[in-house]
């Protein structure tokens, strides 16, 4: 690893900013029915103007459409993004590989954004450009300290008209420490169990969490109209009052949404990981986990009891269970 410091290191980020990542890209494929209808099974999207060729005639596209969304899915290389050897290198391999040898070798994508000028149709064939749109100062985030890299992919069709954009961005992060297991002489040096990702805690949310600390669930309540708030903030959205007290949750709450986590397995967790926005009696929301409960029993609107639990010897959660019925 060759480590620059921080100045030279951002110097040599700025000069990939502005810049093409690579050639223009051709689209594999003409846009075309067969893979239109396979994206569509796959997402579970029925709209016929997708793939009923006679609904979609009578509709004011006169014809099928490719959604929208299914943008990026017309430049994509296909299995051999798979294997990195396979790939061409680009600007951007480069500028990530930069960021990798200076310790920031962790990757996650946070944003991506679509605009579409007009609907695409089956014999169009697209070709983009991708250019490095900005690389951000250095970040303290959830997952260490980074950088965000946003890029933006212009979309043209086979007469160079501009039909599409999308950008997308990138936080690339040195891993934050993970505490060493510290086996002491004589005990076995099995490495401890993985913890949960640590909630951040800051000004505005510190007394919250240290209410869970102190087993209980607080709702931020305006000194100013009385208004009930969750997650806690500085200022009430209705009235604009600074001024704030609590009130303690009895507990008692709805299942309002939730997903069930099947992958990628993030360590310290176990799967499936329901995860929850439960609606509270009081009225506010908050996002949980649903334990004791097979994803399969799971109905908006059931009835759901909090605790208050130690996820690890270090940190405190409110969970929720089903309310059994007897
Ligand atoms: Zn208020």
């Amino acid at each position: 690893m060759n480590s620059l410091t921080k100045e030279e290191l951002e110097q040599r980020l700025a000069t990939f900013v502005g810049v093409d990542i690579g050639d223009e890209d051709l689209a594999r494929d003409p846009v075309n029915e067969t893979m239109i209808r396979h994206w569509c099974e796959a997402m579970g999207d029925n709209n016929p103007v997708y793939t009923d060729a006679e609904a979609a005639a009578a509709s004011v596209h006169g014809g099928i459409v490719s959604p929208p969304s299914m943008l990026q899915a017309w430049m994509l290389p296909g299995i051999e993004m798979a294997d990195p050897a396979r790939m061409r290198p680009t600007r951007q391999t480069e500028l990530h590989k930069l960021l990798s040898d200076n310790g920031y070798t962790g990757v996650v994508a946070t944003n991506c954004e679509q605009s579409y000028h007009r609907y695409l149709k089956p014999g169009d064939r697209l070709r983009s450009t991708t250019r490095i749109e900005a690389v951000s100062g250095e970040k303290a985030t959830a997952l260490g300290i980074g950088y965000f890299i946003n890029t933006r992919e212009t979309f043209r069709d086979q007469d160079g008209e501009e039909v599409a954009w999308q950008t997308f961005r990138v936080l690339k992060f040195k891993p934050a420490e993970r505490p060493a297991a510290a086996p002491s002489e004589g005990q076995s040096s099995a490495p401890a169990k993985p913890k949960r990702l640590r909630p951040p805690k800051g000004h505005d949310n510190g007394w919250w969490w240290e209410g869970i600390d102190a087993g209980k669930l607080l709702i931020q309540k305006c000194s100013g109209c009385g208004e009930l708030r969750h997650p806690p903030q500085p200022m009430c959205a209705y009235c604009r009052s600074i001024k704030w007290e609590s009130i303690e949750s009895g507990g008692k709450g709805l299942l309002y949404s939730y997903t069930v986590m099947q992958y990628p397995k993030f360590p310290g967790y176990d799967y499936p990981l329901i995860c929850a926005l439960v609606e509270l009696s009081e009225g506010t929301r908050l996002v949980s986990n649903v334990l004791d409960c097979d994803p399969g029993d799971l109905q908006i609107g059931m009835e759901l009891q909090l605790s208050i639990e130690a996820v690890d010897d270090e940190l405190m959660l409110p969970v929720f269970r089903p309310v059994k019925r007897k």
